[in-house]
């Protein structure tokens, strides 16, 4: 969507806004509102500690989380810097796929410079770096241990405050009784458990329509330590889901020089609930080496799951009567399934959204209802890719999937195979699993031209420090003589910015 900016003295008289909950959305709506109301109050259910902390309203804080190069680039616009904070504060810069041993659908990717990054860290950290950042800024205020429970109606179909109560826990209940905090604008910022459909109802409106795609998926993540002497041409794993196998694995590093390890399983098999049950579900993987490397790593913890991750829309921007100078941002607005990790780039671009229209309109009355058409459209090709790319085709025989959708899938099918050899290839289709183009890339010349190719698929993994290769290689007399310990005595490959593969192994070497 295209604004052109009207100059907005900032602050200039434009009154209270109150974001409720302070993740990722809230804290990125917050700073949108900062540069633009007189004040900003964000309510926070939980206790916020100081620095990274684990919180029982982030439960999903506990499993392997990346920032995209598009959320990534979002957050610098609106915390300039933010990028080295989390990096000084021990994030992990991870170029994609460089860095990364990939198994795409198809096979192996190339490691190359495509341009594409992400920051691995762990959420709890993320959230502490911009919550930080927030805290220096004097018109944002925070209200943690309150929960908000309803909407203060305003004449003319306006929001004019919330309803909140302070955590107390020699009342009955363990809450005080709710107060009013007047506000001249409201975001809802409340995750997927949002209760504004039914605050919204308590106010005579309509609840929202919803858009559910079921993921069908669990996930189990723990944290591990890498063996002692680990040394590797790789910073991460990631092996994909491919077609109808929903088994996904991710090996990411985070602060501490710990991995983070996360197992996406089908709701058809039970999910690990220990490390034992772990190792035997990475090894039911495409690729035994993410079962290899945690059969040598430390376990640092329990293993978490997390089910209930489906893809949900609720559609505030159908509804034809709307409260003005209330909104509906992040995930409590749509949920994408996680096997994309597009919530936090959902969350930063609805801020910036948020930020241009406020600017624009030059005045927080009578944009929201514009504003919720304009997050729906942006959220539609992030929503459309994360969807339709994940749609499980299911035998041939019995897809009675839309002939688009068919096609769709085959088109991507045949770039997964391309980008196997094919680094142009290899970029488009990380950029589509990104939400970086649009779906409708697929159809571009660079996709159709992909198409024509058919490379046989590279078997081992792109690496010399591990895999068939890293086998062959390890001296006859160990350096260390630890059993199950890596030697170290693989010196490690430099990664360049051409794309590289080790020359195939033969079959009979992989296991
Ligand atoms: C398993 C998993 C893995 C993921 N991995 C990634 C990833 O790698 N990359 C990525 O970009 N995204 C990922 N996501 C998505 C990401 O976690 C969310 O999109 C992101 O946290 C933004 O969510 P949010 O701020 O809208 O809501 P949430 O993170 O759910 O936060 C809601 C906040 O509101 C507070 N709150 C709730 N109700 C109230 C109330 N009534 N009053 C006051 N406060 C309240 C809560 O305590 C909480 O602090 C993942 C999600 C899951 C489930």
């Amino acid at each position: 969507m295209k604004v052109h900016a009207r100059v907005v003295p900032e602050g200039a008289g434009h009154g209270h806004a109150v974001v409720i909950g302070s993740s990722l959305a809230g804290l990125a709506a917050a700073r949108a509102l900062a540069g633009f109301m007189d004040r900003v109050t964000v309510i926070e259910r939980d206790w916020l500690p100081r620095g990274p902390g684990r919180r029982r309203g982030v439960p999903q804080a506990r499993h392997t989380h990346s920032l995209p190069t598009a959320a990534h680039q979002g957050l610098e616009q609106l915390f300039p810097g933010i990028g080295e904070d989390l990096v000084r504060a021990g994030a992990v810069h991870l170029r994609v796929p460089e860095d990364l041993l990939l198994l795409g659908p198809a096979g192996w990717l190339p490691r190359f410079d495509a341009g594409l990054s992400v920051l691995s860290a762990g959420r709890d950290l993320l959230d502490a770096v911009v919550r930080d950042r927030l805290r220096a800024d004097p018109r944002v205020r925070f209200l943690h241990d309150h929960d908000v429970v309803g909407l203060r109606p305003g004449p003319q179909d306006t929001v004019t405050g919330v309803y909140a109560r302070g955590r107390d826990r020699r009342s009955p209940g363990g809450w005080s009784p709710a107060r009013l905090i007047p506000a001249d604008f409201v975001v809802d910022a409340s995750g997927r458990g949002s209760r504004a459909p039914q605050w919204l109802a308590e106010l005579g409106y309509e609840p929202p329509a919803e858009t559910v795609v079921p993921t069908g998926t669990t996930r189990a993540t723990s944290l591990y330590a890498p063996p002692v002497g680990h040394v590797a041409d790789w910073q991460g794993v990631w092996l994909m889901a491919a077609g109808d196998d929903l088994r996904q694995g991710l090996l990411h590093p985070v602060e501490g020089g710990r991995w983070s390890v996360s197992l996406t399983t089908p709701d058809t098999t039970p999910a690990p609930a220990d490390h034992e049950q772990v190792l035997h579900a990475a090894a039911a993987l495409r690729d035994p080496l993410l079962r290899d490397l945690l059969a040598t790593a430390t376990p640092l913890g329990p293993v978490y799951r997390c089910a209930g991750t489906d893809s949900r829309w609720r559609h505030y921007e159908r509804l034809r009567r709307w409260p003005d100078q209330f909104l509906v941002v992040g995930d409590a607005f749509a949920a994408l399934d996680p096997a994309h990790g597009d919530g936090m780039t959902l969350a930063v671009q609805g801020a910036l959204l948020l930020q241009r229209m406020l600017t624009a309109h030059g005045t927080a009355v009578g944009v929201t209802y514009r504003l919720r058409r304009a997050l729906a459209h942006q959220l539609a090709p992030l929503w459309r890719s994360g969807t339709r790319l994940r749609t499980p085709a299911g035998p041939a025989s019995e897809d009675r999937r839309p002939l688009r959708e068919r096609l769709h899938a085959r088109r991507l099918s045949r770039l997964a195979a391309a980008a196997t050899a094919d680094p142009d290839a290899a970029a488009l289709l990380l950029r589509l699993h990104h939400g970086l183009v649009p779906p409708g890339a697929l159809l571009g010349p660079r996709a159709l031209r992909a198409a024509l190719r058919r490379p046989a698929p590279q078997d081992a993994p792109p690496s010399l420090t591990h895999g068939p290769q890293a086998r062959r290689r390890r001296p006859v007399v160990p350096v260390a003589p630890v059993i199950g310990v890596a030697t170290g005595s693989v010196r490690p490959r430099p990664t360049g910015s051409s794309a590289h593969w080790p020359t195939t192994a033969p079959a009979g070497d992989r296991r």
